[in-house]
C-alpha cells in the first residue's frame, strides 16, 4: 500500500511553521506497514489543493491530507475533497451538538461558519475529534482512501493514532500487521554499528534491520510481519540474539526510551543515587537527567562549575592543578577525577559524575576541540575517568559529552 500525505496550509510553504504533522504521519503509516512515497505541500487554494489530489491519486492508494478543516474562508480541504469525489457535504449530526454545546457553555453566539467544522461527505465516515470541534474524514472513493485530519497537531495527533490508524489498517485487510522491536544502543557510532552487522542488514528479507540515529543515541529496529505476537517473536528472536551476540555490550535497552531514563529506572531499582558536576554540558546533562517523570528518586543534583573558580570554591580542586605553566588544566583527566570524587562527596550520593571539555568552537588550554573527560566515582569503588574525543559544533559536542557521560556511568 502506497501512501501520500499533503499538508495543506500556506503557512507552511511560507516558512512560518514546520511541517511536522508529515513528520509525525509518515512515522506512524510505517509503524502499520504503510509506506509513504509522497509528502506535498500546497497553499490554501482552492485549486491548487484540487491539482494535488489529482497527481495524488494517480500514484498512492492512501492520500491522508492534514489542514484546512477550520470554520473560515481559507479552510477549504472538504469542498475541494467533496467537489473531486462528486459528493454532497452534509451534516455530522454528534459533532454539531458538540460545538453548539460548546459554545452555550461559554455563553457566546455561535456564528454560521462553525457549523462548517461539522460536515463530512455524504458517503464517508466520521473521525471523531477528541480534542477539538472539525470532525474528521475518512472515504473510499473508485479504489482509493481518503483521510481528512485537522491542522493543529494538539488534534491532529489523537484523530490519526485512535480513529485513522485502525481504519487504514482495516483496508488494507489481508495483509498481516507489522511486529517490531526496538534496541537502544550507546557508546557506538551508527557507522560502527552498521559495520558490526552489515552482512545480517544486506540479508534481510522479510524481517527488516533499520538502523537509525538521533540525538546522540543510534537505534535498531528489528520488523517483521506475522499472523500472531508468537510468531513474531519466533522470527525476532534468533536475530535479536545474533545482534546482541555481537555489539550486546552496547545495548542499554530493549524499547525506545532515551539513555537517561534507562540509567534512572538502574539507579532507582538498585536504590542508588547520582550527583554531577558540569563543566563544559553547562548543566546539559541535568536537564536530560530531570526531564525524566520521577528522576527525584534517583537523581540528587549537581553542580555547574563552568568556571575554574567555581571548579576551585566550590568543589576543591586544587588551583595549581588548574592553571599555570606544567597544570594539567581544568580539561584534563586530574580534573575529572578530582570533581567526580568532590561531587560524590560533598552531596553524599553513591555515584558522583564529571563532565569537563572543550566545547567549541576555538581550543582552549591549547587542547582540541570535542576533547572530553568523564570521571565516575562510586562510593564503593575506584574513580574512572574516560578520555573521549568528540565531533561536531558546540552543541553536538555538549549533548554527546551529557550523553557519554550517562553511558560511562552505565556501563
Ligand atoms: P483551525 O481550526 O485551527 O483553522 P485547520 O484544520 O483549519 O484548523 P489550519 O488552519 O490549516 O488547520 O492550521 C491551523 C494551525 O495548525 C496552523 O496555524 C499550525 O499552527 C498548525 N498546523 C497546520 N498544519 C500543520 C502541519 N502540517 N504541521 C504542523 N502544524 C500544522
Ligand atoms: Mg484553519
Amino acid at each position: 500500500m502506497r501512501a501520500e500525505i499533503i499538508a495543506v496550509g500556506t503557512e507552511l510553504l511560507m516558512g512560518q511553521i514546520v511541517n511536522t504533522n508529515a513528520q509525525y504521519l509518515s512515522r506512524g503509516l510505517a509503524d502499520i506497514g504503510v509506506g509513504v512515497y509522497f509528502q506535498t505541500v500546497v497553499g490554501d487554494n482552492a485549486q491548487r489543493i484540487k491539482e494535488s489530489l489529482r497527481i495524488a491519486k494517480d500514484r498512492a492508494d492512501v492520500i491522508i491530507c492534514t489542514g484546512g478543516l477550520g470554520p473560515t474562508q481559507d479552510d477549504l480541504t472538504k469542498d475541494v475533497l467533496a467537489e473531486t469525489v462528486c459528493q454532497r457535504l452534509v451534516m455530522h449530526g454528534p459533532s454539531m451538538d458538540k460545538i453548539e454545546h460548546m459554545f452555550q457553555k461559554r455563553g457566546v453566539p455561535m456564528v454560521e461558519s462553525n457549523a462548517r467544522q461539522a460536515l463530512m461527505l455524504e458517503h464517508s465516515e466520521p473521525l471523531a475529534n477528541d480534542t477539538g470541534l472539525a470532525v474528521g474524514v475518512a472515504l473510499t472513493h473508485e479504489g482509493t482512501h481518503y483521510i481528512l485530519l485537522p491542522g493543529p497537531p494538539k488534534e491532529m495527533k489523537p484523530m490519526f493514532d485512535r480513529y485513522a490508524k485502525p481504519w487504514i489498517a482495516a483496508q488494507m485487510g489481508s495483509v498481516q500487521p507489522l511486529y517490531s522491536v526496538m534496541l537502544k544502543f550507546a557508546g557506538i557510532g551508527e557507522s560502527q554499528l552498521e559495520h558490526e552487522l552489515i552482512d545480517l542488514i544486506e540479508a534481510q528479507s522479510d524481517t527488516t534491520i533499520a538502523p537509525y540515529a538521533k540525538e546522540g543515541e543510534v537505534a535498531i529496529r528489528l520488523t517483521t510481519r506475522a499472523a500472531s505476537m508468537l510468531e513474531a517473536q519466533a522470527k525476532l528472536k534468533p536475530l535479536e540474539e545474533e545482534i546482541r551476540s555481537r555489539v550486546g555490550q552496547y545495548i542499554y535497552a530493549a524499547e525506545d526510551i532515551a539513555l537517561e531514563e534507562a540509567v534512572l529506572r538502574l539507579l532507582t531499582e538498585q536504590g542508588r543515587t547520582l550527583a554531577v558536576a558540569e563543566s563544559c554540558t553547562g548543566g546539559l546533562l541535568s536537564d536530560l537527567l530531570t526531564n525524566v517523570p520521577g528522576s527525584s528518586a534517583a537523581f540528587a543534583g549537581g553542580i555547574i562549575c563552568y568556571t575554574n573558580r567555581l571548579k576551585h570554591e566550590l568543589l576543591n580542586v586544587p588551583m595549581e592543578q588548574l592553571e599555570g605553566s606544567g597544570a594539567p588544566g581544568a580539561v584534563s583527566e586530574e580534573t575529572a577525577k578530582r570533581l567526580a570524587e568532590q561531587i560524590l562527596s560533598v552531596t553524599g550520593s553513591d555515584y558522583g559524575v564529571s563532565v569537563t571539555g572543550v566545547a567549541g568552537p576555538g581550543e582552549s588550554e591549547g587542547k582540541p576541540v570535542g576533547l572530553v573527560y568523564v570521571g565516575v566515582a562510586s562510593r564503593d569503588g575506584e574513580t574512572t575517568v574516560k578520555q573521549l574525543q568528540q565531533f561536531g559544533n558546540r552543541e553536538t559536542i555538549k549533548l554527546r559529552s551529557a550523553k557519554s557521560a550517562l553511558y560511562q556511568l552505565w556501563k
